[in-house]
C-alpha cells in the first residue's frame, strides 16, 4: 500500500485549498446572511451559484466520479484528500458539485442508467443545473433493515404506480431538486433481497407530496430532510433503474462510495475543529495560564490529532481497497471506517466546543454545525450498531473457519 498522493491529487490539492481560503470560507457568512435576508429558510443563495461557476472555471468540478467519461476520473484514493478539504466547510461540497446525495445518485445513474435516463437526469446533475434526493427510509419501518420496506410500486401497462410513505428524503426542499430515486417494493413475494427496485420519480409528478422538512436538531431550513407521501404516483416503466428486483444491489453500489465520501469529509471537519480548538487554547487565559498550557486541554489536542490520523489512515486504506479490489471486497473496511470516522468526528468537535466554553455552543463558530453533521453521521447511511454488527459477523466467520493449532477446540480447553 502506498498512500503517497498521486500526481493528480498533488496538482488539484493546492488549487482546492486556495479556493477554499479565497472563496469558500469567506462565503459561509454571506450564505447565511443571504438566506436570512430572503425571509425563506429554503432560499438558494446566489453566492452558491457564484461559487459553483468559479469552481467549475478552475476545473474543480465533479471530482468525486471515478468514471472518466462523466467525471474527473479520479480513483477513490486520489479523491480522499480532496474530499477531506471540502469537508472543512459544510457549504463546500455543493460548490464543487460533489455533495451528497447527488454524488451517490450520479454514480448509480452513470452505472445503471439507460441512455435516455442519463440524458434526462445525469447530464443536468453533472452540470450542476439540478439536484436530487434519495428516498428509502420509512417512518413506520426500521430503516436499518431495508428488507422491511413497504412502499409499493405496481406495474400497470407501461407504467408503475407508487404508494407509500417516506421520511428523511434529504435535499428534497432544495430549490433545484428535480428528481428522486425511490426505493420501492416491486415483488413482495420474492426472496428479501430481490423484492425491491429503484425508480426515478420527478418531483413534480402528481401524487408526490412533500409533507414537511423534518426538523433535525431544531433546524428545518436549507435542503431539508423531508417527509414524503407517494399517493398513486404514476411514472413510465422506463423510469426503472436497472432491472426490477435490483434495488438492493444498486443500493450496495451506491452506499459504498457514498459512505466513504462522508468519512473523507468527516476527517476535514474534524481537522477544522482541531484548528479552532488549538487557536482558542492559545488565546484564552484563565486560572494563571493559557488554556493551551493546561494538561487536560493538551490531552484533548493530542487525542484529537491521534484519532484524526488513525481515521484518515483507515479511510485511505478503505479507498485503496475499493480501487484495487472493488466496492464489494472493501465492504468490511467501509463499515469499519463509517463507524470510526463518525465517532471520531463527534468526539473531536465536542472537545473543541468544550474548549470554547459558552461560545462553543453558539453560532459564532462553525462548531455547532459541524457537531450536528457529525452526530447525524452516526445514523445516516447506517447506524453505528449495524456497521459494528457487519464487522463482528465477518470476524466471527473468519475465526470459525480458521484451521490453526493456536486456538484449541473449545471442548478441549
Ligand atoms: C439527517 C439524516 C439524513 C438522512 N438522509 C436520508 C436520505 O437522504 N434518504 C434516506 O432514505 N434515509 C436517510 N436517512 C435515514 C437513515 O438512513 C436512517 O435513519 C437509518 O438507516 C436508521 O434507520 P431508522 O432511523 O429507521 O432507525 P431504526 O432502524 O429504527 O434503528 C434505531 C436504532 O436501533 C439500533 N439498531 C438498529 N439495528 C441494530 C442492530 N442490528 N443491532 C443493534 N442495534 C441496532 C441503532 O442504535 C439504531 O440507531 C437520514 C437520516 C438522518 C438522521
Amino acid at each position: 500500500m502506498d498512500f503517497e498522493y498521486s500526481e493528480k491529487t498533488k496538482t488539484l490539492l493546492p488549487k482546492l485549498t486556495d479556493f477554499m481560503e479565497k472563496h469558500v470560507y469567506p462565503a459561509e457568512k454571506v450564505y447565511d446572511e443571504q438566506v436570512e435576508a430572503s425571509g425563506d429558510k429554503h432560499f438558494h443563495p446566489p453566492v452558491m451559484e457564484e461559487l459553483k461557476s468559479k469552481a467549475r472555471a478552475q476545473g474543480l468540478w465533479n471530482l468525486f466520479l471515478p468514471n472518466a467519461e462523466h467525471g474527473a476520473g479520479l480513483t477513490n484514493l486520489d479523491y480522499a484528500p480532496l474530499s477531506e478539504v471540502m469537508g472543512r466547510s459544510l457549504i463546500a461540497s455543493e460548490a464543487f458539485n460533489c455533495s451528497a446525495p447527488d454524488t451517490g445518485n450520479m454514480e448509480i445513474l452513470a452505472e445503471f442508467g439507460t441512455k435516455e435516463q442519463k440524458a434526462k437526469w445525469l447530464a443536468p446533475l453533472l452540470d450542476g443545473k439540478i439536484r436530487s434526493c434519495f428516498s428509502m427510509t420509512e417512518p413506520e419501518q426500521a430503516g436499518s433493515d431495508p428488507t422491511l420496506l413497504k412502499t409499493r410500486a405496481v406495474r400497470q401497462g407501461d407504467a408503475y404506480v407508487i404508494d407509500g410513505h417516506k421520511w428523511f428524503t434529504s435535499n428534497a426542499m432544495h430549490k433545484h431538486c428535480k428528481i428522486a430515486i425511490v426505493m420501492v417494493v416491486t415483488d413482495p413475494e420474492a426472496e428479501p433481497h430481490r423484492r425491491a427496485s429503484q425508480i426515478l420519480v420527478p418531483l413534480d409528478t402528481p401524487g408526490m407530496k412533500l409533507v414537511r422538512p423534518v426538523p433535525v436538531f431544531n433546524y428545518d431550513g436549507g435542503e431539508g430532510h423531508c417527509e414524503v407521501r407517494y399517493e398513486n404516483v404514476k411514472v413510465p416503466a422506463s423510469n426503472m433503474l436497472g432491472k426490477e428486483g435490483d434495488g438492493f444491489s444498486i443500493a450496495q453500489a451506491r452506499l459504498g462510495p457514498g459512505r466513504i465520501h462522508h468519512c473523507m469529509r468527516a476527517i476535514g471537519g474534524a481537522e477544522r475543529a482541531l484548528d479552532l480548538m488549538c487557536q482558542r487554547a492559545q488565546t484564552r487565559f484563565t486560572h494563571g495560564s493559557m488554556l493551551a498550557d493546561k494538561g487536560i486541554i493538551q490531552h484533548w489536542i493530542a487525542q484529537s490529532r491521534m484519532e484524526i490520523d488513525q481515521a484518515r489512515l483507515l479511510v485511505l486504506y478503505a479507498a485503496w481497497k475499493m480501487d484495487r479490489y472493488g466496492k464489494k471486497e472493501a465492504r468490511q473496511e467501509i463499515s469499519m471506517v463509517k463507524t470510526v470516522a463518525a465517532n471520531m468526528y463527534q468526539r473531536v468537535v465536542d472537545r473543541a466546543m468544550q474548549t470554547h466554553g459558552a461560545m462553543g455552543v453558539t453560532n459564532d463558530t462553525p462548531l455547532v454545525q459541524l457537531f450536528s453533521y457529525a452526530r447525524i453521521l452516526r445514523l445516516a447511511d447506517g447506524p453505528d450498531e449495524v456497521h459494528n454488527q457487519v464487522v463482528a459477523r465477518r470476524e466471527l466467520r473468519r475465526v470459525a473457519q480458521l484451521k490453526t493449532a493456536a486456538i484449541p477446540a473449545a471442548a478441549a480447553r
